[in-house]
């Protein structure tokens, strides 16, 4: 239960921060020297990994390419390498089984 609790709290944060970050677009993605522009497929990218006592707060994130143009790769998901694709992948899986349950 309080896996899935904390889950889904996690989860609201950054459709919340999403709202905040769009309308200050273009902005520099936090994990390349890009910009991010309004048009562009972007995450909500956190500077300090939220797996690792980073808070959800404005101050620790930022917009990051779903795919930039400009490196040719997926910054948010390169961005703090193994461990934020671990932490992602992590989530997924809970995900999945709350909605297979
Ligand atoms: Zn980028
Ligand atoms: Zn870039």
């Amino acid at each position: 239960m309080s896996r899935h609790h904390r889950a889904q709290k996690w989860s609201t944060h950054s459709p919340k921060l999403r709202k905040i970050i769009q309308p200050q677009l273009p902005q520099k993605c936090i994990d390349c020297p890009h910009p991010v522009m309004p048009t562009d497929k972007w995450q909500v990218g956190h500077r300090n990994a939220a797996g690792t006592g980073g808070p959800p707060t404005l101050a620790n994130v930022g917009p990051s390419h779903a795919w930039c143009p400009y490196c040719r790769k997926r910054c948010n998901q390169v961005a703090g390498g193994k461990l934020g694709a671990r932490i992602s992948n992590r989530n997924r899986n809970a995900r999945r089984d709350i909605r297979e349950w």
